[in-house]
């Protein structure tokens, strides 16, 4: 049975209030996890420990590497003629991005119809469980985490060829931070200040960098992703205060964030220097109500994030009919790139990666329709005429 590295029973309680223009607030409440840590012992975790310096690994290692040649973008860069529409962007992307089974079926997938994917890594999945202690959470003490560490030395060895690979075939890799403390873990990501989130991301690309010295391995094979790779994330449970975030990202090279709840489909934002992808708030079809577009918050939608495999079918379609249904209203409408955002997962008997599946098998060959990553997309605005990148930013959102 394959390892999901995944935050399985996050509960994400979502309450939409409206003030004005509309502003969200999330809660969120952790259930059982994952991986080698229950809830009950995240419950536990110490509040004293200060945030943790990255752990000290200084040598880089030495063994040789033939960089395999990378894919580039899965489409052409290029400005747009005036009164021409952009494409039809989808971007889809995983959190935690830890299952080797899942990197097989979404890469087997995204290559039979060229797309490309993002895939926001948990820096934990690079420490194998013997050495867990060399992280400490921002308030949490060494060795705890919600998700679970990378398990054994062949796991992390897998996990470094899944993403050596994923990155050979122009799949973007960004971060997912390290130990997805949610509230009831705390303090969890909404209690972080600046100095916390700094502490998150220097240990993550510490784990990056460092993984081999840090685990004591010598026969490592060499991860071909590097920092300069990773230029955006999401949040664990989409918590966080962004005053306090996004200045950790511009500090760590980061230009993206794809955590924050926009009302329908928009494209995004440039806030304090950093690039918001907005999650939507969408309404699924079959119930005429509202939900974050995210594999969860369907979940607890339609069951309270219930286990109830007889029901994955009904599920799969509900989902699947209203990512069609996004994707109609955006094509047809504004044309704001639709983030599709995931965790690898088979929570309710794999209701929901099927769902994201089929529509990627099924809409990313569609005329003057792209899958990609993040990265492309904003390297596709950059290449744009200001007036008219400006004119498609400034467009109300689209409500499917
Ligand atoms: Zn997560």
């Amino acid at each position: 049975m394959s390892r999901m590295k995944l935050p399985r029973g996050q509960a994400y309680l979502i309450a939409l209030a409206v003030v004005v223009v509309i502003a969200f607030s999330i809660t969120v409440a952790t259930s059982g996890e994952t991986g080698t840590q229950s809830a009950a012992d995240e419950s536990t975790v110490s509040s004293s420990s200060p945030p943790s310096s990255s752990p000290s690994a200084s040598s880089k290692s030495s063994a040789p590497n033939k960089p395999k040649s990378q894919s580039g973008p899965n489409f052409e860069i290029k400005a747009l003629k005036s009164g021409e529409k952009p494409p039809q962007f989808i971007i889809f992307s995983f959190d935690g991005a830890g299952s080797h089974q899942k990197w097989l079926t979404f890469s087997a997938t995204a290559k039979k119809v060229k797309a490309q994917f993002t895939g926001f890594l948990t820096g934990l999945y690079l420490l194998d469980d013997a050495h867990k202690s060399a992280y400490v959470g921002p308030g949490h003490a060494a060795g705890k985490s919600s998700v679970g560490f990378g398990g054994t030395k062949d796991e992390v060895y897998q996990m470094i060829n899944d993403l050596n690979k994923a990155k050979a075939a122009g799949h973007e890799i960004g971060t997912h931070f390290n130990g997805h403390f949610c509230a009831g873990a705390e303090p969890s990501a909404n209690k972080w200040d600046a100095a916390a989130w700094n502490s998150e991301l220097d240990q993550f690309f510490s784990f990056l960098t460092n993984y081999a010295q840090i685990n004591g391995y010598t026969d490592a094979p060499k991860l071909t992703v590097t920092p300069a790779d990773i230029q955006g994330e999401r949040t664990p449970c989409l918590e966080g205060d962004s005053d306090q975030y996004f200045p950790a990202l511009l500090a760590h090279n980061m230009r993206y964030d794809t955590s924050k709840v926009s009302n329908g489909i928009q494209w995004p934002t440039l806030i304090n220097g950093v690039w918001e992808f907005w999650m939507p708030s969408v309404t699924v079809p079959a119930l005429g109500t509202k939900v974050i577009a995210m594999d969860y918050n369907f979940w607890y939608k339609f069951n309270k994030a219930k286990d109830e495999p007889g029901r994955a079918p009904e599920f799969t379609k509900m989902v699947l009919d209203t990512y069609q249904s996004m994707y109609a209203a955006a094509l047809n409408g504004n044309r704001a790139p639709l983030v599709i955002g995931n965790h690898f997962n088979n929570w309710s008997g794999n209701a929901f990666n099927p769902a994201v599946d089929a529509f990627m098998a099924a809409a990313c060959n569609k005329p003057e329709t792209v899958c990609t990553t993040y990265q492309n997309v904003l390297k596709w605005m950059a290449v744009q005429d200001p007036a008219i990148l400006a004119g498609l930013l400034a467009q109300p959102p689209t409500a499917n």
